[in-house]
């Protein structure tokens, strides 16, 4: 089992896939992109599943798949036919823009893998064009509706961005009442690539909830696990829920039961720190599961205890982009 030098158990990876996008979210990064890692930098289907063996033989129970967009490796179904049948991993979770899940709809139901998060930050199209850079709303919201339909459990990840999506905040629940979907409003951090500037934020969890409650006064607190990273909530006569995501607050970092692998290999212990340790060479080296294993330990054995002092030990972190973290 891995336990963190705070006490905390680590049982939940973030296993980024690739770093490259077929969107270019303005919070994210620049619109010409970041420098993307050549692709013998990023890891290989067999190595990804080794990696898997070995954290789950170090008690990992969760992955969730990520990047950049997942499913612009065209040979992530491989990996997840082999994550299905891996014995320990009790839960195969993906994040995704839904732009390209369309096809492997039936197949990811058909392995088991039902948790999917969508991310999708505006219901206008003219404001998801601006904020993504690119036209494929009508491909999201239709693969969206799909998922829901089919039976999967999806979450909605929506940033609130001040001046750009927060009227959508009120109709995208609207729009879902009648859905089994959760919808978490998440606030924006600082990992854009340099694509703008940050400081701070005006839409945080709390504003959130309130211009929640201005137009639905009746709102009940739902109760949620101790490492659940939202506040999730139910509004009299919706079927969906909503949820706060305090991810620059960082209110939630005392019970975060979270590693991130990033694309190209680095161990992150928190988003808001520098990478501990890249996993890649030890891999491609020979070394043996062991060598793996004790790094990752090391990392785990050596993690701030909060977002906050994370960050006060890393200044390069604002200049990172969530493409290459995994979100
Ligand atoms: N491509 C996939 C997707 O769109 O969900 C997975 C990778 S994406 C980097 C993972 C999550 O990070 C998305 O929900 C995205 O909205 C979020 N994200 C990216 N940049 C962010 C930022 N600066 N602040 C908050 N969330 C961010």
């Amino acid at each position: 089992m891995l336990i963190d030098n705070h006490n905390r158990k680590i049982n939940y990876l973030r296993l980024a896939v690739t770093d490259r996008c077929n969107l270019r979210c303005n919070y994210c990064m620049p619109s010409e992109g970041i420098d993307f890692a050549k692709n013998d930098k990023l890891f290989t289907i067999e190595e990804l599943v080794k990696l898997s063996e070995i954290v789950v033989s170090q008690g990992i129970d969760k992955i969730r798949i990520t990047g950049g967009e997942p499913f612009v490796r065209k040979d992530l179904m491989v990996l997840l036919r082999r994550l299905a049948v891996l014995d320990g991993l009790d839960d195969i979770s993906i994040t995704t823009n839904a732009t390209l899940i369309g096809p492997y709809i039936t197949e990811l139901k058909e392995l088991g893998i039902t948790n999917i998060n969508v991310s999708l930050d505006a219901i206008t199209k003219e404001t998801f064009n601006k904020i993504t850079r690119r036209d494929t709303y009508d491909t999201v919201y239709s693969n969206l509706i799909k998922l829901i339909s089919e039976g999967f459990n999806v979450r909605i990840n929506f940033i609130a961005l001040d001046g750009q999506n927060t009227e959508d905040i009120i109709p995208i629940l609207e729009l879902m009442k009648h859905y089994n979907v959760s919808i978490r409003f998440l606030e924006e951090m600082p990992f854009n690539g340099g694509s703008k500037e940050f400081s701070t934020i005006k839409w945080d969890y709390k504003s959130i909830f309130n211009h929640i409650k201005t137009a639905f006064p009746e709102i009940e607190k739902l109760e949620s696990p101790a490492t659940s990273t939202s506040i999730n909530y139910k509004i009299k006569g919706h079927k969906s829920t909503f949820g706060l995501i305090p991810s620059f607050s960082r209110t939630f970092c005392g019970s975060c039961n979270r590693l991130r692998i990033s694309a190209t290999g680095d161990i992150i212990t928190c988003l808001y720190a520098k990478p501990s340790d890249n996993l890649r060479a030890i891999l491609r080296e020979g070394n043996s599961d062991d060598a793996v294993k004790e790094q990752i330990l090391k990392a785990v054995g050596s993690r701030a205890k909060t977002g906050f002092e994370a960050q006060k030990k890393y200044d390069g972190v604002f200049s990172n982009s969530m493409t290459s973290i995994g979100g």
